[in-house]
C-alpha cells in the first residue's frame, strides 16, 4: 500500500510518503488474506477461532437475496470486514447493516456494496478484462470497500478528506499488505488527476451532481457509480459509461449515503 500521506505537504493538497508493504494479490490468493496468522492479530471477541464461516453465512444470505457477480461475492467473502469496525460493533460486521466508523461517517451496507461493484462489473472495459483495471473509490472511509477494491481491480486509488479517516483506514489496511493500492489524504471532488484515465470510478458520498472531473478522469470504456441527490431531495444510484461517442447516464434506484463534501479536514 502506498500513503498519499497527511504530514508531507500543505493542508488541502494531496500529499505523498509512501512504505511499500508486503505483496500480496487478494484476487490470486483470497482465503490467505482473511487469516489471522496474515493479518496478525488475535481473531476478533465473539466471532469465533475462524470468522470465514460468518463471513461466507453473509455473503449465502447476499445470494439468496439477489444475484450477484461471482467474482464480487468471492471478493466479499475474502475481506474480514469486522476489523475494520469498532470492537464494540464487531458482533454486527456481518450483518446487512451500514454501521458508523466515527466522525458521523458510516461503512456501507455489504448488499449495497455488492451492488455497486455488480454494477462496475458490467462496464464494457470491465467486461472486456474480467475485472476492474484502474479504480478510483472516493470516500475511504475505514478502508473497507478499498480492500474489496483490491479483490477486483488492477490498481486501486482510494480518497478519503478526514484526516481521522485516512489515518483509520491506513492502520486498518496496512495489515493486509495490499501494494495495488494507493490511499490519499485529499478532497475527492477533484478526483485524482495523477493515476488517471480510470476504468471505474466509485463514489462512497452524495452529491448534487457527478462533478465534471470525475468524468474527464474516466478511460473510454470506463464506468463509474455514485450517489446523486435527485428530485425531492432522494438520493439514487446514477451510472455513467464514457464511450468513443461520448458519456451516457443513467439513473438506478433509491439509496442512501453520507454527503460529499468538498475540501479536506
Ligand atoms: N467506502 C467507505 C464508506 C465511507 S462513508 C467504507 O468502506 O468505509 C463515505 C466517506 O466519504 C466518508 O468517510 C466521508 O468523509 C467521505 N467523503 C465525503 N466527501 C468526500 C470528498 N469530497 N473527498 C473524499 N472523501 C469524501
Amino acid at each position: 500500500m502506498i500513503n498519499d500521506h497527511p504530514k508531507d505537504k500543505p493542508a488541502g493538497a494531496a500529499r505523498s510518503a509512501k512504505f511499500p508493504l508486503r505483496l500480496e494479490s487478494m484476487v490470486r490468493a483470497p482465503k490467505k488474506l482473511v487469516s489471522s496468522e496474515l493479518t496478525g492479530r488475535a481473531p476478533a471477541a465473539g466471532l469465533g477461532l475462524d470468522s470465514e464461516d460468518v463471513r461466507r453465512r453473509m455473503v449465502e444470505r447476499l445470494r439468496a437475496a439477489n444475484p450477484h457477480h461471482a467474482g464480487v461475492l468471492r471478493a466479499l467473502a475474502s475481506v474480514p470486514r469486522h476489523r475494520f469496525v469498532d470492537a464494540a460493533l464487531v458482533t454486527q460486521a456481518y450483518e446487512d447493516t451500514s454501521l458508523p466508523i466515527g466522525h458521523g461517517q458510516t461503512i456501507s451496507k455489504p448488499s449495497v456494496v455488492a451492488r455497486m461493484l455488480d454494477v462496475l462489473m458490467e462496464g464494457a472495459n470491465a467486461q472486456r478484462t474480467g475485472q476492474l483495471g484502474r479504480v478510483l473509490e472516493i470516500g475511504t472511509g475505514c478502508g473497507y470497500q478499498a480492500a474489496v477494491l483490491c479483490c477486483l481491480g488492477r490498481q486501486v486509488v482510494s480518497i478519503e478528506r478526514i484526516r481521522g479517516l485516512y489515518d483509520k483506514a491506513s492502520a486498518n489496511l496496512a495489515a493486509l499488505g495490499l501494494q495495488q493500492l494507493r490511499l490519499v489524504y485529499g478532497d475527492g471532488m477533484l478526483g485524482h488527476p495523477p493515476n488517471a484515465p480510470y476504468d471505474s470510478i466509485i463514489a462512497a458520498a452524495c452529491g448534487a451532481e457527478v462533478p465534471e472531473c470525475w468524468l474527464a478522469q474516466m478511460a473510454v470504456g470506463g464506468r463509474l457509480i455514485s450517489p446523486v441527490v435527485g428530485a425531492g431531495k432522494r438520493q439514487m444510484l446514477v451510472v455513467v459509461d464514457r464511450t468513443e461517442a461520448g458519456y451516457q447516464r443513467t439513473e438506478h434506484e433509491a439509496v442512501q449515503f453520507v454527503p460529499l463534501k468538498s475540501g479536506s479536514i
